[in-house]
């Protein structure tokens, strides 16, 4: 699968130079298990998505990295319908016949956003799919600051960063040097 030049990803780092609070998460986690999806719907998150790559699978991949089985189950029990992945790759005009998409959703059991802009951009594809729920009650979770981060933060979301990818492996290497500038501004994977 090969993963198309992202022009409005690169145009959005240049936007954050300008304003680098775009890319500072409001909280920081190890990986999806630290989530406490119960508390996060108390407080007033109605709505949660994802990134794919290295926060729920390897890159490419299908299936839940299996250490997040149980804390994926809390999130769906919690959340039921209102939980949506919004990949790079899967959903986007790059996946012929949504084929990702589909076997991603029989493989998680919840909705992968079609969409046509990718990370950082297209965050309002993504509140469409969340019919009537405002910005500041859905929360972005993802790997990557300058990608999953700014997609949640240029429209009000509540954003949250995994620090702990799954693998890199197969990733494409464009992304890895673009995408994983920490929130701190390290080079690296934290
Ligand atoms: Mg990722």
């Amino acid at each position: 699968m090969v993963q198309s030049f992202n022009l409005q990803g690169i145009l959005q780092s240049f936007r954050v130079m300008v304003s680098p609070r775009l890319m500072v998460p409001h909280i920081v986690v190890r990986d999806i298990r630290d989530i406490n999806f119960e508390q996060l719907h108390k407080a007033g998150i109605v709505a949660i998505a994802f990134d794919k790559d290295n926060c729920l699978t390897r890159p490419y991949g299908h299936d839940l990295h299996p250490p997040f089985k149980d804390a994926w189950k809390r999130c769906r029990d919690v959340y039921k319908d209102q939980v949506a992945i919004v990949s790079n790759s899967a959903g986007t005009p790059d996946d012929k016949d949504d084929q990702l998409a589909k076997a991603l959703e029989s493989s998680l059991q919840v909705h992968v956003l079609r969409h046509k802009e990718k990370k950082p951009s297209g965050g309002q594809e993504l509140l469409k799919h969340f019919d009537g729920i405002k910005a500041a009650k859905v929360a972005f979770v993802g790997d990557r600051a300058l990608t999953d981060v700014v997609f949640g933060s240029n429209e009000g979301m509540l954003t949250i960063l995994t620090k702990d990818v799954v693998t890199e492996e197969g990733d494409n290497p464009m992304a890895i040097r673009v995408g994983v500038i920490s929130f701190d501004g390290d080079y690296g994977n934290g």
